[in-house]
């Protein structure tokens, strides 16, 4: 079993209107879509390149999650999501592998996908996030 694909990079910014501007120039193409997340407090702006895309992060609100990524970090990559075809058969082999799960049981993400992160302790302080496409 592995992973297929990199789903998207996600970066925590200050401001989502001018990082989407710069990261639209870098790339070369337009985010196709905002969205706002209200549990976690933050906007989304999803930035396609290629097979896979930037997912640009910001605060919708002071008080959000990313708010204090940005004040202990800085700006920069929040975490990596990865592709895979069975989520809960890929947590039970990364748990059985010593990693850290966040989510013990993946919950709904954007567009229906089934979503569950690793906790950055095991995976070189890098968050993970698992994706997995529902038809
Ligand atoms: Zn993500």
């Amino acid at each position: 079993m592995s992973f297929l694909k990199i789903s998207h990079i996600a970066i925590a910014v200050e401001d989502l209107d001018a990082a989407s501007k710069a990261f639209e120039t870098l790339v070369g193409n337009k985010v196709d879509h905002f969205e706002e997340v209200a549990d976690q407090k933050v906007k989304v702006g999803m930035l396609p390149v290629g097979e896979s895309r930037l997912e640009l992060v910001g605060p919708s609100d002071p008080s959000s999650t990313i708010v204090k990524f940005i004040s202990k970090r800085g700006e920069g990559i929040h975490h990596i999501c990865f592709e895979v075809a069975d989520i809960r058969a890929e947590l039970r082999r990364l748990k059985d592998a010593g990693f850290q799960l966040i989510d013990d049981e993946p919950r709904h993400g954007a567009d229906g996908h089934l979503i569950a992160f690793i906790h950055p302790r095991t995976t070189g302080g890098v968050l993970v996030e698992l994706s997995e496409k529902r038809k």
